[in-house]
């Protein structure tokens, strides 16, 4: 039951050095309370995939062991799938899962966006994409918050690589700062409210973000709306008053005094304002009571019921990449050959503070023979060793004599848990070469091989063209074999997305020049160019475009509609499509909205991820995706006047099932409603003034009287004409043959800017 209660007033009867206290954790889980006033301790602990409390050694790191809870695929999954209820319904799992253990706040979920496939903790982030990241975390806590348990988005922000993570500086420019790495974090605020949000180890621009003022307060804060409060990722205060004046309210874990004592120095030298300790309260209170009054000590959850779920979840997480000759889905009742260690040892989840136990594993042999139907024959082949490198030649003959008495040769491969971890980046995208060769020795032994690949981030596929299949399981969790299983037989239909660009090598990649920075510096040099908004522009193949997978089914787009052919950046825009169902199975189809802004004056992307939807959709059954459109979906961020802006004219609105594979497109125009007033100086150049209509008649009495004006019409007339449009107005002084002067300069800025 909710109480009725005054915090101010509760403030009001601390002493300093109980409020101060309340700012930092009692231990490495744990807020303070105080007794006196009824103010409780609360726990929070990681996620985000599942519930990582510790029994009795605390690290956060995943080092010590944790109570058994359900694991679900993590981040890099579930964003494949491209299913805003699936993950609030997986949300919803993990709240409940809080309630039953106690925990008032899980940490989760992450949204930094994918800057490197390089980075280690990549599986743990949903996309390259902020759109798509950010509805995605948005679900997420709006499922475990509807449990009545918080949530910590994070890492907050342009925590993008692992390498060095507790001083790397993030040099990022503010357009590309607003439009990627911010964008992500700030649809899911002001969708879902995340009760806490956790600030990232490093810096930006060179202010830590647990002391960035503009992050914490004036953007999360006073921008967006944050109502909770924002807790450090652990040890990532670097000074505890500075912190604490940024909007920093609560530093993980404990600092034993030391936090508090930078603290009550800064009050108590008038460095810091006890109000600012005041509000910081205020922020952290209302959170601990939240969770109080909604706690539910008598819940319980279905163990079996949640596995179900993750396998749901795992299922439609999975991307099928390449299928070809159909060799998949896989008859039932044939002779298949399951080959590498990873079937027997599944990687099912990433390393780190995310790293839970499970309350089971499901075995992928045994799930394919339970699927593998009647009469089916299974063989099994190690193919390799999980913790080596070479290649080791019994292994391989055995694999290729197996191989070759089978109809179909199921591979097993993917990233050991040594090369992807929180805590380092990859050094490259390669699987082990001992992997590499079996699959190309088994390759060379049988025309029928799938690959199925478990790893957090993508990986280089040399062996691609020598086979048929491709299956591209991610960290599936805990139920990974039966949804792996459903997949292969066809008992489920493939309908993950990539949520991220498969390069065909590393040196592709957009980032790959400044990744992962000098010493502690990483320059965001590509900008906005992040993930397919680079292959795009570069017009650069990718081994799989962001958006790609494959079904078992077709599907047709027809009936592209918009509700108005003109709108005004105030209005939205409702675009909708008739999408059927046109093959043989029951399938689910990722429809995806693209915008591109024809013609700009900035440098934009050929085109941005603005919508997306997922539909079933039994054979032959068609259905109309409405999709709703807005300013954001054709603005970019006007670092001149710090907003959101649209220029009138033409958008360009593209429908497709991948970013490469684009099937109906139509325009629209958008007039912007800006009205902003340009301010004239004297570097302003004559297009810039001849923009306004008043300009516009002084150019050409400037040009009348320009000496040079005469060239027009000659063999030199390109280059006067340049000279002409981008001269500014001070070098009227130089080549107007003194017609011009300082005094009559002055005075026709004067004109312009009182017009
Ligand atoms: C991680 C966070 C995590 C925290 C607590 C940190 O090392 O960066 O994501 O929530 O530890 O385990």
């Amino acid at each position: 039951m909710k109480e009725i209660r005054d915090i101010k007033a509760l403030i009001a009867q601390m002493t300093l050095e109980e409020k101060v206290s309340l700012c930092s954790g009692l231990d490495t889980w744990h807020t303070r309370g105080i007794e006196r006033l009824g103010i409780p301790s609360v726990m929070v602990t990681d996620g985000p995939h599942g519930l990582r409390k510790q029994r009795a050694s605390s690290d956060h790191l995943g080092l010590f062991d944790s109570v058994p809870s359900t694991c679900f695929p993590s981040a890099a999954g579930v964003a494949s799938s491209w299913n805003r209820q699936l993950i609030q319904r997986m949300g919803e799992a993990l709240g409940r899962e809080c309630q039953a253990e106690n925990v008032a706040v899980l940490l989760g979920p992450g949204a930094n966006i994918k800057r490197s496939p390089l980075c280690g903790r990549n599986f743990e982030y949903f996309s390259e994409d902020p759109f798509l990241s950010s509805e995605m975390a948005a679900n997420h806590i709006i499922g475990v918050q509807s449990q009545g348990v918080g949530t910590s988005l994070k890492h907050f922000a342009a925590n993008n690589q692992e390498h060095r993570r507790m001083t790397s500086d993030s040099i990022v420019d503010e357009r590309t700062l607003r439009e990627i790495y911010l964008a992500s974090f700030e649809g899911a605020v002001k969708q879902a409210q995340p009760w806490t949000v956790m600030c990232a180890y490093n810096k930006v621009n060179g202010e830590f973000a647990s002391e960035n003022e503009t992050l914490l307060t004036d953007i999360l804060k006073n921008e967006w709306g944050h109502e909770g409060f924002v807790v450090s990722d652990w040890g990532a205060v670097n000074d505890r008053a500075k912190g604490l004046a940024a909007g920093l309210e609560l530093e993980m874990p404990a600092s034993y005094g030391e936090g508090d004592k930078q603290i009550i120095e800064a009050v108590r030298s008038g460095q810091l304002a006890e109000k600012k300790i005041d509000e910081a309260v205020e922020r952290l209170l209302s959170v601990v009571f939240k969770s109080v009054d909604s706690r539910r000590p008598d819940i319980v959850f279905d163990i079996e019921e949640h596995h179900q779920l993750a396998r749901e979840v795992a299922r439609e997480s999975m991307v099928l990449l390449k299928n070809q000759d159909n060799i998949l889905p896989l008859a039932k009742g044939g002779k298949i050959a399951v080959i590498g260690a990873m079937a027997k040892e599944p990687r099912y989840q990433g390393s780190g503070s995310s790293q839970i136990k499970p309350t089971r594993l499901e075995d992928i042999s045994e799930e394919l023979a339970k699927s593998a139907g009647e009469g089916a024959e299974l063989l099994y082949a190690k193919g390799y060793n999980l913790d080596a490198e070479e290649l080791d030649a019994d292994l391989t003959a055995e694999a290729v004599r197996v191989a070759s008495t089978a109809n179909v040769v199921v591979v097993f491969a993917g990233l050991p848990k040594r090369y992807e971890s929180e805590g380092f980046d990859r050094q490259h995208l390669r699987i082990p070469a001992n992997q590499v060769a079996l699959i190309e020795a088994v390759a060379a032994a049988q025309p029928n091989v799938v690959v199925v690949l478990s790893n957090g981030a993508p990986v280089e596929m040399p062996w691609l063209s020598s086979i048929k299949g491709v299956l591209e399981a991610y960290l599936g969790g805990q139920a990974l074999g039966g949804a792996i299983a459903d997949l292969l037989f066809g008992d489920a239909n493939p309908s993950g997305r990539l949520a991220e660009t498969f390069p065909v090598k590393l040196s592709d990649n957009p980032s790959y020049l400044s990744f992962p920075g000098e010493g502690n510096k990483v320059e965001y040099g590509e900008g906005i160019f992040v993930g397919y908004r680079y292959y795009e522009k570069k017009g650069l193949a990718p081994l799989f475009p962001f958006g790609h997978g494959l079904s078992y089914t077709t599907f047709s787009y027809a009936d592209l509609t918009i509700d108005k052919k003109t709108l005004k950046d105030t209005e939205s825009l409702k675009v909708s499509v008739r999408v059927t169902n046109t093959g043989l199975r029951a399938g689910l189809e990722v429809v995806q909205l693209y915008v591109r802004d024809v013609e700009s004056s900035v440098i934009r992307p050929n085109k941005e991820l603005k919508g997306f939807d997922k539909v079933e959709l039994e054979p032959g059954e068609s259905k109309t995706v409405t999709f709703k459109l807005d300013k954001r979906s054709f603005a970019y961020y006007d670092v001149e006047v710090s907003e959101w802006t649209v220029e009138t004219g033409n958008f360009e609105l593209m429908l497709g099932r991948s970013s490469q594979d684009i099937i109906l497109s139509e325009t629209v125009t958008v007039q912007s409603t800006a009205v902003r007033k340009t301010v004239f100086h004297r570097n302003s150049t004559l297009s810039e003034v001849g923009k306004t209509p008043l300009g516009k008649v002084l150019v050409q009495q400037i040009l009348a009287n320009l000496p040079f004006a005469a060239a027009i019409g000659s063999e030199h007339e390109a280059m006067v004409k340049a000279f002409m449009e981008h001269m500014p107005l001070r070098g009227l002084l130089s080549f107007s043959g003194g017609k011009f002067t300082e005094i009559s300069l002055a005075a026709m800025l004067k004109k312009l800017n009182d017009e």
